[in-house]
Protein backbone atom coordinates (compact mmCIF):
# COMPACT_ATOMS: atom_id res chain seq x y z
CA UNK A 1 0.00 0.00 0.00
CA UNK A 2 1.32 3.57 -0.73
CA UNK A 3 2.09 5.22 2.17
CA UNK A 4 0.01 8.54 3.34
CA UNK A 5 1.66 12.47 2.61
CA UNK A 6 2.75 13.14 5.34
CA UNK A 7 1.93 16.76 5.61
CA UNK A 8 3.51 19.12 8.74
CA UNK A 9 1.65 22.56 9.52
CA UNK A 10 3.79 24.78 11.34
CA UNK A 11 1.99 27.20 13.67
CA UNK A 12 -1.52 26.66 15.04
CA UNK A 13 -3.74 29.87 14.32
CA UNK A 14 -6.79 30.51 12.25
CA UNK A 15 -4.83 29.67 8.94
CA UNK A 16 -2.61 26.44 10.40
CA UNK A 17 -5.47 24.53 11.99
CA UNK A 18 -7.69 25.33 8.85
CA UNK A 19 -4.84 23.80 6.29
CA UNK A 20 -4.85 21.02 9.49
CA UNK A 21 -8.37 20.23 8.57
CA UNK A 22 -8.34 20.03 4.91
CA UNK A 23 -5.03 17.90 4.80
CA UNK A 24 -6.99 15.46 7.07
CA UNK A 25 -10.04 15.29 4.98
CA UNK A 26 -7.86 14.96 1.46
CA UNK A 27 -6.65 11.29 3.36
CA UNK A 28 -3.11 12.82 4.41
CA UNK A 29 -1.08 12.03 7.53
CA UNK A 30 -1.43 15.57 9.31
CA UNK A 31 1.20 16.89 11.94
CA UNK A 32 0.48 20.18 13.45
CA UNK A 33 3.86 21.81 15.85
CA UNK A 34 3.48 25.28 17.35
CA UNK A 35 6.08 26.75 19.28
CA UNK A 36 3.82 28.82 21.59
CA UNK A 37 0.93 27.53 23.52
CA UNK A 38 -2.13 27.13 21.17
CA UNK A 39 -4.83 29.16 22.08
CA UNK A 40 -8.07 27.10 23.45
CA UNK A 41 -10.49 27.70 20.72
CA UNK A 42 -8.14 26.25 18.21
CA UNK A 43 -6.85 23.51 20.89
CA UNK A 44 -10.57 22.19 20.67
CA UNK A 45 -11.02 22.13 16.84
CA UNK A 46 -7.84 19.97 17.14
CA UNK A 47 -8.91 17.47 19.49
CA UNK A 48 -11.89 17.10 17.83
CA UNK A 49 -11.24 16.45 14.43
CA UNK A 50 -8.35 14.24 16.22
CA UNK A 51 -5.30 16.06 14.89
CA UNK A 52 -2.25 14.98 16.35
CA UNK A 53 0.17 18.28 17.41
CA UNK A 54 2.76 19.54 19.80
CA UNK A 55 2.35 22.80 21.46
CA UNK A 56 5.08 25.07 23.18
CA UNK A 57 8.32 23.51 21.30
CA UNK A 58 8.90 22.36 17.97
CA UNK A 59 10.25 18.37 17.49
CA UNK A 60 13.13 19.09 14.73
CA UNK A 61 13.33 15.17 13.88
CA UNK A 62 9.51 14.93 12.89
CA UNK A 63 8.91 18.12 11.12
CA UNK A 64 12.35 17.39 9.13
CA UNK A 65 10.75 13.84 7.89
CA UNK A 66 7.55 15.73 6.45
CA UNK A 67 6.74 15.62 2.62
CA UNK A 68 5.76 18.93 2.70
CA UNK A 69 5.49 21.66 5.09
CA UNK A 70 2.58 24.54 5.55
CA UNK A 71 3.68 27.50 7.35
CA UNK A 72 2.15 30.29 9.20
CA UNK A 73 3.06 33.88 7.41
CA UNK A 74 3.99 34.28 11.11
CA UNK A 75 7.35 32.23 10.56
CA UNK A 76 10.51 34.34 8.70
CA UNK A 77 12.35 32.46 5.98
CA UNK A 78 15.28 33.19 8.24
CA UNK A 79 14.01 30.94 11.20
CA UNK A 80 16.49 27.76 11.27
CA UNK A 81 13.80 25.22 10.87
CA UNK A 82 12.65 26.47 7.62
CA UNK A 83 16.45 27.08 6.62
CA UNK A 84 16.64 23.72 7.46
CA UNK A 85 13.50 22.45 5.52
CA UNK A 86 14.37 24.02 2.04
CA UNK A 87 17.85 23.10 2.37
CA UNK A 88 17.14 19.85 2.08
CA UNK A 89 14.14 20.23 -0.41
CA UNK A 90 11.19 19.93 1.80
CA UNK A 91 8.29 22.52 -0.13
CA UNK A 92 7.41 25.03 2.47
CA UNK A 93 3.91 26.77 1.22
CA UNK A 94 1.25 29.14 2.76
CA UNK A 95 -1.88 27.99 3.46
CA UNK A 96 -3.36 29.44 0.60
CA UNK A 97 -0.83 27.88 -2.14
CA UNK A 98 -2.12 24.42 -0.04
CA UNK A 99 -5.64 25.08 -0.39
CA UNK A 100 -5.67 26.74 -3.71
CA UNK A 101 -4.74 23.36 -4.82
CA UNK A 102 -8.29 22.04 -3.58
CA UNK A 103 -11.09 24.57 -5.12
CA UNK A 104 -12.02 25.65 -8.66
CA UNK A 105 -13.60 28.83 -7.41
CA UNK A 106 -12.37 31.91 -9.11
CA UNK A 107 -10.34 33.96 -6.90
CA UNK A 108 -10.05 37.61 -6.22
CA UNK A 109 -6.42 38.38 -4.32
CA UNK A 110 -6.47 41.61 -3.01
CA UNK A 111 -3.03 43.03 -1.64
CA UNK A 112 -0.87 46.00 -1.13
CA UNK A 113 0.55 47.80 1.69
CA UNK A 114 -2.30 49.84 2.82
CA UNK A 115 -6.06 49.40 1.68
CA UNK A 116 -6.33 45.18 2.11
CA UNK A 117 -9.16 45.01 4.48
CA UNK A 118 -11.21 47.79 3.74
CA UNK A 119 -11.44 46.52 -0.11
CA UNK A 120 -11.44 42.84 0.44
CA UNK A 121 -14.79 43.89 2.25
CA UNK A 122 -16.30 45.80 0.23
CA UNK A 123 -15.49 43.86 -3.04
CA UNK A 124 -17.28 40.76 -1.39
CA UNK A 125 -20.00 43.37 -0.06
CA UNK A 126 -20.65 43.79 -3.58
CA UNK A 127 -20.36 40.09 -4.92
CA UNK A 128 -22.57 39.36 -1.86
CA UNK A 129 -24.93 41.96 -3.08
CA UNK A 130 -25.27 40.79 -6.44
CA UNK A 131 -25.95 36.96 -4.89
CA UNK A 132 -23.06 35.55 -6.00
CA UNK A 133 -21.88 32.23 -4.27
CA UNK A 134 -18.77 34.24 -2.58
CA UNK A 135 -16.25 33.63 0.16
CA UNK A 136 -14.75 35.68 2.15
CA UNK A 137 -10.84 34.72 3.09
CA UNK A 138 -7.38 35.14 3.99
CA UNK A 139 -6.44 37.54 6.36
CA UNK A 140 -9.92 38.02 7.41
CA UNK A 141 -12.44 35.64 9.16
CA UNK A 142 -12.25 31.44 8.47
CA UNK A 143 -9.07 30.90 7.00
CA UNK A 144 -9.66 29.99 3.48
CA UNK A 145 -8.71 26.10 3.98
CA UNK A 146 -11.23 25.33 6.70
CA UNK A 147 -13.89 27.23 3.91
CA UNK A 148 -11.93 24.92 1.05
CA UNK A 149 -12.33 22.09 3.41
CA UNK A 150 -16.40 22.82 4.48
CA UNK A 151 -17.83 25.15 1.53
CA UNK A 152 -18.45 25.02 -2.05
CA UNK A 153 -18.51 28.60 -2.85
CA UNK A 154 -17.75 29.66 -6.58
CA UNK A 155 -16.33 33.09 -6.13
CA UNK A 156 -13.02 33.69 -2.98
CA UNK A 157 -12.48 37.01 -1.89
CA UNK A 158 -9.29 36.72 -0.08
CA UNK A 159 -6.87 39.09 1.02
CA UNK A 160 -3.01 38.59 1.24
CA UNK A 161 -0.35 39.76 2.92
CA UNK A 162 3.47 39.75 1.27
CA UNK A 163 4.06 36.99 4.08
CA UNK A 164 1.25 34.93 2.32
CA UNK A 165 2.59 35.45 -1.14
CA UNK A 166 5.96 34.54 -0.12
CA UNK A 167 5.50 31.10 0.08
CA UNK A 168 2.76 31.24 -3.03
CA UNK A 169 4.36 29.36 -6.17
CA UNK A 170 1.51 27.11 -8.33
CA UNK A 171 -1.53 29.36 -7.01
CA UNK A 172 -2.94 31.79 -9.69
CA UNK A 173 -5.49 34.77 -9.08
CA UNK A 174 -8.09 35.08 -11.61
CA UNK A 175 -9.02 38.41 -10.62
CA UNK A 176 -5.44 40.31 -8.98
CA UNK A 177 -5.65 43.53 -7.35
CA UNK A 178 -2.90 45.18 -6.20
CA UNK A 179 -3.63 48.86 -4.53
CA UNK A 180 -0.39 50.46 -3.84
CA UNK A 181 3.51 49.74 -2.33
CA UNK A 182 4.80 51.75 -0.04
CA UNK A 183 7.74 50.67 2.96
CA UNK A 184 5.96 48.75 5.61
CA UNK A 185 7.87 45.30 6.88
CA UNK A 186 11.00 45.87 5.40
CA UNK A 187 12.64 44.17 8.82
CA UNK A 188 11.68 41.11 7.02
CA UNK A 189 13.02 42.00 3.62
CA UNK A 190 16.35 42.76 4.59
CA UNK A 191 15.22 46.91 4.34
CA UNK A 192 15.16 46.54 0.62
CA UNK A 193 12.70 48.34 -0.66
CA UNK A 194 12.76 46.12 -4.20
CA UNK A 195 12.53 42.72 -1.95
CA UNK A 196 9.13 43.39 -0.36
CA UNK A 197 8.00 44.74 -3.69
CA UNK A 198 8.77 41.48 -5.67
CA UNK A 199 6.83 40.18 -2.59
CA UNK A 200 3.29 42.19 -3.80
CA UNK A 201 4.54 41.37 -7.51
CA UNK A 202 3.82 37.28 -7.11
CA UNK A 203 0.08 38.39 -6.88
CA UNK A 204 0.29 38.08 -10.65
CA UNK A 205 2.34 35.26 -10.82
CA UNK A 206 1.07 32.44 -13.03
CA UNK A 207 -2.10 34.50 -14.32
CA UNK A 208 -2.48 34.33 -17.67
CA UNK A 209 -4.47 36.39 -20.65
CA UNK A 210 -7.62 35.27 -19.41
CA UNK A 211 -7.30 36.98 -16.03
CA UNK A 212 -7.00 40.19 -14.84
CA UNK A 213 -4.50 42.01 -13.18
CA UNK A 214 -6.20 45.76 -11.40
CA UNK A 215 -3.88 48.18 -9.88
CA UNK A 216 -3.06 51.86 -8.81
CA UNK A 217 -1.68 53.64 -12.32
CA UNK A 218 -0.73 56.92 -9.80
CA UNK A 219 1.37 54.38 -7.52
CA UNK A 220 5.08 55.23 -8.92
CA UNK A 221 6.60 51.81 -7.18
CA UNK A 222 3.69 49.55 -9.02
CA UNK A 223 4.04 51.79 -12.35
CA UNK A 224 7.96 51.18 -12.07
CA UNK A 225 7.41 47.77 -11.49
CA UNK A 226 5.25 47.21 -14.02
CA UNK A 227 7.31 48.37 -17.31
CA UNK A 228 9.84 45.71 -16.29
CA UNK A 229 7.35 42.97 -16.31
CA UNK A 230 5.62 41.30 -19.54
CA UNK A 231 2.27 40.60 -17.95
CA UNK A 232 -0.01 38.65 -19.97
CA UNK A 233 -3.34 39.41 -17.89
CA UNK A 234 -5.41 42.18 -18.83
CA UNK A 235 -4.56 45.21 -17.23
CA UNK A 236 -7.10 47.20 -15.72
CA UNK A 237 -5.41 50.21 -13.92
CA UNK A 238 -7.21 52.95 -12.37
CA UNK A 239 -6.24 56.24 -11.55
CA UNK A 240 -7.35 59.98 -9.63
CA UNK A 241 -4.98 61.81 -11.96
CA UNK A 242 -5.55 60.83 -15.24
CA UNK A 243 -8.03 59.52 -17.09
CA UNK A 244 -7.47 55.70 -18.39
CA UNK A 245 -8.94 53.97 -21.96
CA UNK A 246 -9.70 50.56 -19.22
CA UNK A 247 -10.00 50.73 -15.80
CA UNK A 248 -11.01 53.57 -13.34
CA UNK A 249 -10.34 57.71 -13.37
CA UNK A 250 -11.94 60.18 -12.41
CA UNK A 251 -13.31 62.81 -13.72
CA UNK A 252 -14.67 66.09 -12.01
CA UNK A 253 -16.92 64.72 -9.43
CA UNK A 254 -17.07 61.44 -10.45
CA UNK A 255 -15.78 58.21 -10.75
CA UNK A 256 -16.14 56.04 -14.10
CA UNK A 257 -15.48 52.50 -14.49
CA UNK A 258 -14.60 51.39 -17.88
CA UNK A 259 -15.03 47.42 -18.72
CA UNK A 260 -15.46 45.93 -21.67
CA UNK A 261 -16.45 49.42 -22.95
CA UNK A 262 -19.24 49.87 -20.83
CA UNK A 263 -18.44 52.33 -18.41
CA UNK A 264 -20.26 53.19 -14.88
CA UNK A 265 -20.00 56.40 -13.33
CA UNK A 266 -20.95 57.62 -10.39
CA UNK A 267 -20.60 60.75 -8.32
CA UNK A 268 -17.84 60.45 -5.20
CA UNK A 269 -19.55 62.11 -3.07
CA UNK A 270 -21.85 58.86 -3.47
CA UNK A 271 -19.61 56.74 -2.00
CA UNK A 272 -19.78 55.45 1.48
CA UNK A 273 -16.10 55.70 2.38
CA UNK A 274 -14.61 59.11 2.25
CA UNK A 275 -10.96 60.31 1.62
CA UNK A 276 -9.17 59.74 -1.24
CA UNK A 277 -7.30 56.19 -0.28
CA UNK A 278 -11.20 55.46 -0.30
CA UNK A 279 -11.63 56.46 -4.01
CA UNK A 280 -8.34 54.27 -4.68
CA UNK A 281 -10.14 51.23 -3.09
CA UNK A 282 -13.35 51.96 -4.33
CA UNK A 283 -12.36 51.90 -7.88
CA UNK A 284 -10.37 48.75 -7.46
CA UNK A 285 -13.51 47.02 -6.25
CA UNK A 286 -15.67 48.04 -8.82
CA UNK A 287 -13.08 47.21 -11.62
CA UNK A 288 -13.24 43.31 -10.16
CA UNK A 289 -17.20 43.47 -9.89
CA UNK A 290 -17.72 44.60 -13.37
CA UNK A 291 -14.55 42.02 -14.52
CA UNK A 292 -16.84 39.24 -13.32
CA UNK A 293 -19.79 41.20 -14.96
CA UNK A 294 -22.15 42.12 -11.64
CA UNK A 295 -24.35 44.61 -12.75
CA UNK A 296 -23.31 48.69 -12.99
CA UNK A 297 -26.70 49.39 -10.81
CA UNK A 298 -25.63 46.83 -8.09
CA UNK A 299 -22.30 47.84 -7.74
CA UNK A 300 -23.55 51.81 -7.26
CA UNK A 301 -25.76 50.43 -4.52
CA UNK A 302 -23.11 48.47 -2.79
CA UNK A 303 -20.45 51.07 -3.05
CA UNK A 304 -23.23 53.65 -1.28
CA UNK A 305 -24.34 51.65 1.29
CA UNK A 306 -21.02 49.98 2.35
CA UNK A 307 -20.76 50.28 6.33
CA UNK A 308 -17.45 51.30 6.89
CA UNK A 309 -15.31 48.94 9.07
CA UNK A 310 -14.24 49.33 12.52
CA UNK A 311 -10.65 51.44 13.55
CA UNK A 312 -9.98 53.24 9.69
CA UNK A 313 -11.64 56.41 9.77
CA UNK A 314 -14.34 55.70 11.66
CA UNK A 315 -16.38 58.67 13.13
CA UNK A 316 -16.63 58.39 16.64
CA UNK A 317 -18.43 61.01 17.82
CA UNK A 318 -19.35 64.81 17.55
CA UNK A 319 -19.13 66.11 21.45
CA UNK A 320 -19.21 70.24 21.47
CA UNK A 321 -18.84 70.27 17.73
CA UNK A 322 -15.29 68.18 17.90
CA UNK A 323 -15.31 65.57 15.65
CA UNK A 324 -13.24 62.75 17.15
CA UNK A 325 -12.15 59.79 14.52
CA UNK A 326 -10.45 56.59 14.91
CA UNK A 327 -8.16 55.42 12.59
CA UNK A 328 -5.92 53.16 15.08
CA UNK A 329 -5.34 51.02 12.04
CA UNK A 330 -2.97 53.51 10.53
CA UNK A 331 0.22 52.00 11.50
CA UNK A 332 2.56 53.42 8.95
CA UNK A 333 3.17 56.71 7.19
CA UNK A 334 1.56 56.19 4.68
CA UNK A 335 -1.83 55.70 5.97
CA UNK A 336 -1.75 58.18 8.11
CA UNK A 337 -0.95 60.72 5.34
CA UNK A 338 -4.35 59.44 3.66
CA UNK A 339 -6.21 60.16 6.84
CA UNK A 340 -4.69 64.05 7.16
CA UNK A 341 -5.19 64.58 4.25
CA UNK A 342 -9.22 63.45 4.61
CA UNK A 343 -9.95 65.52 6.91
CA UNK A 344 -10.76 69.34 5.99
CA UNK A 345 -10.32 71.08 9.41
CA UNK A 346 -7.72 71.66 11.87
CA UNK A 347 -6.74 68.83 13.10
CA UNK A 348 -5.92 67.73 16.88
CA UNK A 349 -3.55 64.87 15.58
CA UNK A 350 -3.10 61.95 18.46
CA UNK A 351 -0.03 60.18 17.50
CA UNK A 352 2.65 57.51 18.60
CA UNK A 353 3.15 54.16 19.18
CA UNK A 354 5.99 51.82 18.35
CA UNK A 355 8.05 53.00 15.03
CA UNK A 356 8.99 50.63 12.40
CA UNK A 357 11.31 52.99 11.27
CA UNK A 358 9.61 56.30 10.09
CA UNK A 359 10.47 58.75 8.05
CA UNK A 360 7.80 61.75 9.14
CA UNK A 361 9.47 64.15 6.77
CA UNK A 362 6.19 62.96 4.35
CA UNK A 363 3.99 64.30 6.29
CA UNK A 364 5.39 67.78 7.13
CA UNK A 365 3.59 69.82 4.61
CA UNK A 366 -0.09 68.16 5.75
CA UNK A 367 0.84 68.93 9.17
CA UNK A 368 1.82 72.16 8.36
CA UNK A 369 -1.23 72.91 7.06
CA UNK A 370 -3.57 71.12 9.10
CA UNK A 371 -2.65 70.04 12.36
CA UNK A 372 -3.11 72.91 15.08
CA UNK A 373 -2.01 69.89 17.94
CA UNK A 374 -0.13 67.31 18.60
CA UNK A 375 -0.71 64.79 21.28
CA UNK A 376 1.66 62.04 21.31
CA UNK A 377 0.61 58.73 22.68
CA UNK A 378 3.41 56.12 23.16
CA UNK A 379 5.79 55.58 25.62
CA UNK A 380 8.56 56.86 22.94
CA UNK A 381 8.06 59.93 21.33
CA UNK A 382 11.46 61.39 20.51
CA UNK A 383 10.92 61.28 16.98
CA UNK A 384 7.38 62.38 16.76
CA UNK A 385 8.81 65.74 18.98
CA UNK A 386 11.62 66.24 17.04
CA UNK A 387 10.00 65.95 13.88
CA UNK A 388 7.32 68.18 14.56
CA UNK A 389 7.89 70.48 17.05
CA UNK A 390 9.64 73.26 14.65
CA UNK A 391 6.33 72.93 12.52
CA UNK A 392 3.27 72.84 14.93
CA UNK A 393 3.15 75.08 18.05
CA UNK A 394 2.10 72.59 20.76
CA UNK A 395 3.18 68.78 21.42
CA UNK A 396 2.12 67.41 24.40
CA UNK A 397 3.16 63.76 25.77
CA UNK A 398 0.37 61.45 26.96
CA UNK A 399 0.69 57.93 28.29
CA UNK A 400 -3.10 56.39 27.98
CA UNK A 401 -6.06 57.18 25.34
CA UNK A 402 -7.98 58.67 28.24
CA UNK A 403 -5.49 61.23 29.27
CA UNK A 404 -4.41 61.83 25.33
CA UNK A 405 -8.20 61.90 24.33
CA UNK A 406 -9.03 64.39 27.26
CA UNK A 407 -6.20 66.33 26.64
CA UNK A 408 -6.92 66.73 23.28
CA UNK A 409 -10.11 67.89 24.17
CA UNK A 410 -9.00 70.36 25.70
CA UNK A 411 -6.87 71.90 22.67
CA UNK A 412 -9.60 71.73 20.38
CA UNK A 413 -12.32 74.03 19.62
CA UNK A 414 -15.78 73.94 17.83
CA UNK A 415 -15.38 73.21 14.03
CA UNK A 416 -11.77 70.98 14.58
CA UNK A 417 -11.48 67.48 14.36
CA UNK A 418 -9.35 65.10 16.75
CA UNK A 419 -8.10 62.43 14.60
CA UNK A 420 -6.10 59.18 16.43
CA UNK A 421 -4.09 57.93 13.22
CA UNK A 422 -0.73 56.52 15.03
CA UNK A 423 0.91 56.06 12.15
CA UNK A 424 2.87 53.41 14.60
CA UNK A 425 2.16 49.88 15.95
CA UNK A 426 0.41 49.80 19.03
CA UNK A 427 2.11 47.25 21.57
CA UNK A 428 4.19 49.82 23.92
CA UNK A 429 0.91 50.75 25.60
CA UNK A 430 -1.87 48.30 24.10
CA UNK A 431 -2.37 44.47 23.49
CA UNK A 432 -2.64 45.40 19.23
CA UNK A 433 -4.35 48.32 17.20
CA UNK A 434 -7.98 47.06 18.09
CA UNK A 435 -7.85 47.53 21.74
CA UNK A 436 -6.17 50.90 21.04
CA UNK A 437 -8.96 51.84 19.28
CA UNK A 438 -11.59 50.54 21.16
CA UNK A 439 -9.48 52.49 24.35
CA UNK A 440 -9.85 55.85 22.52
CA UNK A 441 -13.59 55.20 21.78
CA UNK A 442 -14.72 54.26 25.29
CA UNK A 443 -12.60 57.88 26.26
CA UNK A 444 -14.41 59.67 23.73
CA UNK A 445 -17.48 58.37 25.17
CA UNK A 446 -16.64 59.06 28.81
CA UNK A 447 -15.71 62.63 27.76
P1 LIG B 1 -4.58 46.82 5.46
O1 LIG B 1 -5.47 45.63 5.58
O2 LIG B 1 -3.78 46.82 4.18
O3 LIG B 1 -3.75 47.10 6.67
P2 LIG B 1 -6.87 48.56 6.00
O4 LIG B 1 -7.98 48.56 5.04
O5 LIG B 1 -7.01 47.79 7.26
O6 LIG B 1 -5.54 48.09 5.24
O7 LIG B 1 -6.48 50.07 6.34
C1 LIG B 1 -5.30 50.33 7.11
C2 LIG B 1 -5.07 51.81 7.24
O8 LIG B 1 -4.74 52.37 5.97
C3 LIG B 1 -6.27 52.61 7.73
O9 LIG B 1 -5.77 53.64 8.54
C4 LIG B 1 -6.90 53.14 6.48
O10 LIG B 1 -7.62 54.34 6.70
C5 LIG B 1 -5.69 53.36 5.57
N1 LIG B 1 -5.97 53.08 4.15
C6 LIG B 1 -7.02 52.38 3.64
N2 LIG B 1 -6.92 52.29 2.29
C7 LIG B 1 -5.78 52.92 1.93
C8 LIG B 1 -5.13 53.19 0.68
N3 LIG B 1 -5.65 52.75 -0.48
N4 LIG B 1 -3.98 53.90 0.71
C9 LIG B 1 -3.46 54.35 1.87
N5 LIG B 1 -4.02 54.15 3.08
C10 LIG B 1 -5.17 53.45 3.12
Amino acid sequence: MESKRKIVVLGAGESGVGAAILAQKKGMEVWVSDKSKIKDKYLTILKENKIQFEQEQHTEEKILAADEVVKSPGIPETAPLIVKLKKQGTPVVSEIEFAGRYTNAKKICITGSNGKTTTTMLTYHIFKKAGLNVGLAGNVGKSFAYQVATENFDYYVLELSSFQLDDMYNFKADVAILLNITPDHLDRYDHEMQNYTNSKFRIIQNQTELDAFIYCLDDEVTSTEISKHNIPAKKYPFSVKEKVEEGAYKAGDEIVINVNQNPLSMAVQRLSLFGTHNVYNSMAAAIAARVVDIKKDTIRESLADFQNIEHRLEHVATIHGVEFINDSKATNINSTWYALESVNTPIVWIVGGIDKGNDYTTLNEMVKQKVKAIVCLGKDNRKILSAFSVLVPTIIETASASEAVRKAAKLSQTGDTVLLSPACASFDLFHNYEDRGNQFKDAVRAL
